[in-house]
Parts: C-alpha cells; sequence; structure tokens
C-alpha cells in the first residue's frame, strides 16, 4: 500500500479536525474586537486610569499576549494592598535594612571631616578590624556621635562589615 493514510483515514483526520479551528479564525477587524470585549479580554476589571496605561503595553506587545490567560486578570492593586507591598518591604525585611542608623549617622560618616580621617584611621589600623581581626573598610565611631559628638582620632576605629553591624546593635544602649 502507498503512503500511509488511504482516502478513509484522510477523511476522518479532516473531518476532526473541522472542530478545532483556532478560537479567533475568521475573526476580523470590528467583529475580533467586539469578541475580546465580550469578556476574554485579560486586561478586564481594571480601572479606567490604568486602562491607558495597559492599552499601551497590550499595544507594544502586539498580538502575541492576547487571549493567553494572565494571573492578574480581574485584579488590581488597591491603594491598601499598595501600601500593604511597601511595608512588607520596610524595615528588618528590606535588603536596605542596616540595623536601624539613623539619618545623623550618615550625615556624620558624609562629612568631609569623616572622610578625611577615614583614611587615616583605616592606615592606622592597617585595614584590619578591631574586633576580629579580618581584613576591614569601614570605620566606627566608638561612642557613637549622638552621644559624645566625637569623631576625634581617638574615638575612631576600623571595623570589617559584619562587626560594624553588629556594633551598631550594641550602640543602641546608649540611646
Ligand atoms: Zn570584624
Amino acid at each position: 500500500m502507498r503512503g500511509h493514510h488511504s482516502e478513509e483515514s484522510k477523511r476522518k483526520i479532516s473531518e476532526s479536525l473541522k472542530g478545532r479551528i483556532a478560537w479567533n479564525r475568521g475573526l476580523r477587524g470590528k467583529e475580533y474586537l467586539k469578541h475580546l470585549k465580550r469578556g476574554k479580554a485579560w486586561n478586564k476589571g481594571l480601572t479606567k486610569e490604568t486602562d491607558g496605561r495597559v492599552a499601551e503595553n497590550v499595544r507594544k506587545a502586539g498580538l502575541a499576549k492576547r487571549g493567553k490567560p494572565s494571573s492578574f486578570k480581574g485584579k488590581k492593586h488597591t491603594k491598601e494592598a499598595i501600601e500593604k507591598i511597601r511595608k512588607a518591604h520596610m524595615g528588618a525585611k528590606s535588603p536596605n535594612w542596616r540595623g536601624g542608623i539613623t539619618p545623623e549617622y550618615f550625615k556624620v560618616h558624609c562629612s568631609s571631616e569623616f572622610r578625611k580621617k577615614r583614611k587615616i584611621i583605616l592606615e592606622r589600623d592597617n585595614y584590619t578590624c578591631q574586633r576580629c581581626g579580618k581584613p576591614a573598610k569601614c570605620v566606627d565611631i566608638i561612642i557613637p556621635w549622638r552621644v559624645s559628638k566625637n569623631i576625634s582620632l581617638n574615638n575612631l576605629q576600623t571595623l570589617c562589615r559584619h562587626c560594624n553591624l553588629s556594633k551598631i546593635q550594641d550602640d543602641k544602649v546608649y540611646r
């Protein structure tokens, strides 16, 4: 027998395929848009405010995304949700959390006077942590600035990042 399919099986295949026409096949122009508006649109439920931005994104993304389900379908971030997310990322959970140091800490550590002394201290301590003896590049104010208001050389020491952070925790007793 030549070929893999007889006339009979070819007919059966084509019949079975008839039921599997792509959902958007034959839909053109206005009809296609109507179809999307009928509830197939993935961005259903978004506010008018976000709609403009969404439309822009859809335009950019092209047809590729249309018709695909999205986990964001029918949802939107409320103000409360945004606040919740913001709070969840604040404080100890934040990757920027450095143990509760104050803006004053930065003010002193970024001052030109401190920066000048920083190099002197690092060289004096031979770039070595004064607590654990490991190589270090942080300069710490031994008695915290908010208590001593003193950044003279004898109140400064070299600490590694780890010891510096743990000292910041210890320094809380001065508060
Ligand atoms: Zn150390």
